[in-house]
C-alpha cells in the first residue's frame, strides 16, 4: 500500500526530463539526440507538459484528479470508476485536458489510461503475470505515465497467416531467466516519441484468427520502456518542423503528434513487463475483458466534442468574415456541425450515465453505446470537411504567403485594403483563415482526417463488431422479437384478435 494520499504525479518539467533517456528516434536520416529540444517535436512536448502542469494547478486539481484505492493521487481517468458519477467525473477530467489542446491531440496520456486503469481490478486475468499487471497499474496511475499503444501489424502480406510474415510482424525470438527477446514491426504508434512506454498487443480482429500450435510465438501482450535497447522509432515527416511560425500554422506548430513506426530488433522485454506470453486464449480474450474498448470511446468522444465545437466556431467566424453568414444555406452548414457536436456529446453522456458493470465492481460505458459512438465518430470529420469545402468554399485560398508580407511597409497598405474581411481588418482576417487552413486543408489537417477515419479500426470491422456484439449480448433477439410480434398480429385471414 502506498502512503495515504501520496502525490507523485509528474509535472511538466519532470515529464520533459523523463523523456531524456537515450531513446532511439530516427528523423530525416539522423538519430534524434534530445527529443524535447528537437524542432520536429519540441512544441508538441511542451503542449503535453502543459497538461501535466495542470494536474498540479490548485484551481484545476479537484476536477482533474482523484485518490485511488491505493492512496495515490492521479488523473481521474487513470483510476477505475466504480459508479456512474465517478465515470462522469472522469469525463470532466478528459474534457479539461482536451480544452487545453482545443481537441487537436488525439493521444493525450489519458487515451491509454482507458486500458491501464482497469488493471487495478483486472490484473488477476493475467494469471502468473497478474503482479506485473498490478504493478503497471500502480506505476501508471501514480506518475500519470504517458503510454502509447501498437496493435496493428504493418500493411504487408495481410493475405498471409501472420506466422508466415515473421520477417515483418512481431514475434518472440527467444527467452531466458530474465525475460523475452522480440523482433518485428508495428504499423504506427501515434505520439510515441513523447511517451514513456509502448503497449504491444494485437487487435480483436487479428486475435480472433490466431490458432494454438501455429501462432504461439506471436501470442503476447507486453509493455516496453521507450528507451529499451533494440526499440527504434522511425518517424513520419514533422508538420511541426515544417511550420515556419505560429501565425501560419497555429495547430501544426504545437499539436503535431508524430506517428512513428516502431521496430523491435531483438528487443529485450524483462519478465516484469510481460502480461501474456505464448498464450492464444488469453491474447484473444484480453481486449474484451479489459474494458478498454468501452472506455477509449469515452475519451475519444469527449475529445471529438471539443474539436467539433472548435470547428463550429471556425465556420461561424469564417463565414462572418466573408459576409456569407446571413445566407440561409450557409447557416445550415453551421447547424449541422452543431448537431454533430451535440450527438457525440450525448453519446458520451449516455456512456457515463448509463454504464455497464465490469471487472471488480467497476463500471464502464455500455459496449454497444461505445460501438455506436465509434462508428458515428469516425465518419463525422469527413462531413465537417465537406461542409467547409462547400460553404466556406474558396475563401481560405484568398491569402498571403506569410507574415513577412504584412510586415513589409511597402506591401502593407495594399494588403490592408484588399485582404480585409467583413468588419475585420486584414491582419485579423488573414490570421483567422491561416488557422482555418491549418485545421482543414494543410498536411496536418490531412493527417487528422485520416486519423479520425481510421484510428479506431477499419470501417468494416467497426460495423462487424457492432453486429456481433448485438447478437452475442441478446440485443438482436429483442430486435427479432419485435418483428415476430408485428407479424403475429395478422395472417392470411386478416388481423389476429
Ligand atoms: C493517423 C493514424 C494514426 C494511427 N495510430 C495508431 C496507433 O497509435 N496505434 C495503433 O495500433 N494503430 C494506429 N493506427 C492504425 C489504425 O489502427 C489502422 O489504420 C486501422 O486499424 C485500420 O487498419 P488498416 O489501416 O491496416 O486497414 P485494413 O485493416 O487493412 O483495412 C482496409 C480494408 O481492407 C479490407 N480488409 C482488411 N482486413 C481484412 C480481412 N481480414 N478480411 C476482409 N477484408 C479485410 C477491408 O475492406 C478494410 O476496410 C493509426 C492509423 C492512422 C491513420
Amino acid at each position: 500500500m502506498t502512503d495515504a494520499n501520496s502525490n507523485t504525479m509528474l509535472d511538466g518539467e519532470r515529464f520533459l526530463d523523463s523523456l531524456d533517456d537515450g531513446r532511439e528516434i530516427w528523423f530525416e536520416g539522423e538519430r534524434v539526440d534530445k527529443v524535447t529540444k528537437h524542432p520536429a517535436f519540441a512544441k508538441a512536448a511542451t503542449s503535453i507538459a502543459g497538461l501535466y502542469d495542470s494536474l498540479h494547478d490548485p484551481d484545476q486539481q479537484e476536477k482533474l484528479t482523484t485518490v485511488d484505492k491505493f492512496g495515490q493521487r492521479t488523473h481521474r481517468f487513470f483510476a477505475p470508476s466504480y459508479s456512474a458519477p465517478d465515470l462522469e467525473a472522469s469525463r470532466g477530467a478528459i474534457e479539461v485536458w482536451q480544452r487545453q489542446t482545443f481537441g487537436w491531440m488525439g493521444r493525450t496520456p489519458d487515451y491509454k489510461a482507458a486500458f491501464m486503469a482497469q488493471l487495478a481490478e483486472g490484473h488477476s486475468y493475467y494469471g502468473q503475470y497478474a503482479d506485473n499487471a498490478l504493478n503497471w497499474y500502480k506505476k501508471s496511475a501514480s506518475s500519470v505515465l504517458f503510454i502509447n499503444h501498437v496493435l496493428i501489424d504493418p500493411p504487408v502480406d495481410r493475405n498471409q497467416n501472420r506466422v508466415d510474415v515473421r520477417d515483418v510482424y512481431v514475434s518472440v525470438e527467444r527467452e531466458d531467466d530474465n525475460g523475452i527477446y522480440v523482433s518485428g514491426a508495428k504499423m504506427v504508434a501515434t505520439g510515441s516519441v513523447l511517451t514513456h512506454a509502448t503497449f504491444v498487443a494485437v487487435n480483436s480482429g487479428v486475435a480472433a484468427r490466431m490458432e494454438a500450435g501455429r501462432d504461439d510465438d506471436m501470442a503476447m501482450v507486453f509493455l516496453v520502456d521507450m528507451s529499451a535497447p533494440g526499440l527504434k522509432m522511425i518517424c513520419r515527416p514533422s508538420y511541426e518542423a515544417a511550420a515556419r511560425n505560429p501565425y501560419e500554422a497555429p495547430l501544426a506548430s504545437r499539436f503535431d503528434e508524430n506517428d512513428s513506426v516502431i521496430i523491435f530488433d531483438e528487443c529485450f522485454i524483462p519478465w516484469e513487463n510481460v502480461l501474456v506470453y505464448r498464450d492464444i486464449e488469453t491474447t484473444k480474450g484480453f481486449y474484451a475483458h479489459s474494458g478498454f474498448f468501452n472506455r477509449y470511446n469515452l475519451q475519444s468522444a469527449t475529445r471529438l466534442s471539443v474539436k467539433l465545437e472548435f470547428a463550429a466556431g471556425l465556420l461561424m467566424m469564417g463565414t462572418e468574415a466573408t459576409g456569407t453568414d446571413q445566407f440561409r444555406a450557409v447557416q445550415t452548414a453551421v447547424g449541422e456541425i452543431v448537431a454533430m457536436r451535440e450527438t457525440i456529446w450525448a453519446l458520451s453522456t449516455a456512456m457515463v450515465q448509463d454504464p455497464e458493470p465490469s471487472i471488480g465492481g467497476t463500471v464502464v460505458p455500455r459496449l454497444l453505446t461505445a460501438a455506436a459512438s465509434r462508428i458515428y465518430a469516425t465518419n463525422v470529420w469527413q462531413r465537417v470537411r465537406d461542409l467547409f469545402e462547400a460553404y466556406l468554399a474558396g475563401a481560405p485560398i484568398y491569402t498571403i504567403s506569410g507574415p513577412q508580407d504584412l510586415l513589409n511597409p511597402e506591401l502593407r497598405p495594399t494588403i490592408d485594403q484588399y485582404f480585409r474581411g467583413t468588419g475585420l481588418e486584414a491582419e485579423a482576417r488573414i490570421k483567422l483563415f491561416k488557422l482555418i487552413w491549418d485545421a482543414l486543408y494543410s498536411e496536418f489537417a490531412g493527417r487528422h482526417a485520416m486519423y479520425e477515419r481510421n484510428y479506431a479500426g477499419n470501417q468494416e470491422q467497426q460495423r462487424l463488431d457492432a453486429r456481433r456484439w448485438a447478437i452475442d449480448r441478446g440485443d438482436a433477439r429483442r430486435y427479432r422479437d419485435l418483428v415476430e410480434e408485428c407479424m403475429a398480429s395478422y395472417d392470411l385471414h386478416g388481423w389476429v384478435s
